[in-house]
């Protein structure tokens, strides 16, 4: 129900539960974080309940990397419990991602994917969309935008999604369709959310993705706007009343 992420210098954990708490708002039933951590791991932590029990479940743990995305789950597929909230891994665990809306084709692509060898440890609709990046990244051997791209063309629903790779520690890949999804550009730093709430603390410049787009989010560089078929939006910066 509700998507934060973050990247810049600045410990991404802290931003992340700030910004999940903004969210509350909408109701949840669930909460989760995805963390690349200093030492390169991709750490994912989700429990049943409030943000405040997620806070509670990660002390002791490494909680540590400048680079996240953070989740707040209103189950629509599979019931509230800590193996369904998101973000959810791949099967390699190279891959981890977070979704709010609803894929509707999912049985059909959880089929084909387990025909291949995938094993599922949610009874989501989400995780199938881990899976099958996975699937286009190992099989085509492209990038993780590329596989993006492939795997929301077989989709049919309504999505707003933000995906973490361990092997690309400065990126996050970021996508809508029928849900919103909104990037906050800060100096030398990355949000991004599904409403502005938890981004005008840090920055007054939002750019709203559109239906089909795809934000390709980089340390460092220019935000990258491209649709499912590559090619290049310009993306419209917005200005935001901040608090
Ligand atoms: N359909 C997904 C699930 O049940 C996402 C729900 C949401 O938007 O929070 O896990």
């Amino acid at each position: 129900c509700g998507i934060v992420g973050y990247i810049g210098k600045r410990k991404a954990y802290p931003i992340l539960i700030k910004g999940l708490k903004r969210l509350e708002y909408r109701g949840y039933d669930s909460a989760g974080v995805a963390l690349i951590s200093d030492n390169q791991q991709l750490n994912v932590y989700k429990t049943k309940g409030k943000v405040s029990e997620l806070e509670n479940f990660v002390t002791q743990k490494d909680i540590s990397g400048t680079i996240g995305i953070a989740h707040t789950r209103w189950a629509t597929h599979g019931e509230p419990c800590s193996a369904n909230a998101h973000p959810h891994y791949s099967s390699s665990e190279k891959l981890a991602l977070i979704h709010n809306g609803i894929i509707e084709n999912y049985a059909v692509l959880k089929e084909k994917l387990q025909a291949k060898g995938y094993i599922f440890k949610s009874s989501t609709d989400t995780e199938v969309l881990v899976q099958l990046i996975e699937y286009m990244k190992v099989t085509h051997r492209v990038s993780l935008l590329t596989a993006v791209q492939l795997a929301l063309g077989e989709v049919i629903g309504a999505y707003a999604i933000a995906i973490l790779d361990k092997e690309h520690p400065d990126e996050i890949v970021a996508a809508r369709k029928s849900s919103p999804l909104v990037v906050g550009i800060g100096e030398d730093e990355f949000f991004l959310a599904s409403d502005a709430t938890p981004i005008v603390e840090y920055t007054d410049k939002v750019v709203y993705l559109e239906d089909g787009e795809i934000a390709v989010i980089n340390r460092g560089e220019e935000l990258k706007v491209v649709d499912l078929n590559n090619v290049e939006m310009t993306p419209e910066v917005k200005k935001v009343e901040l608090n």
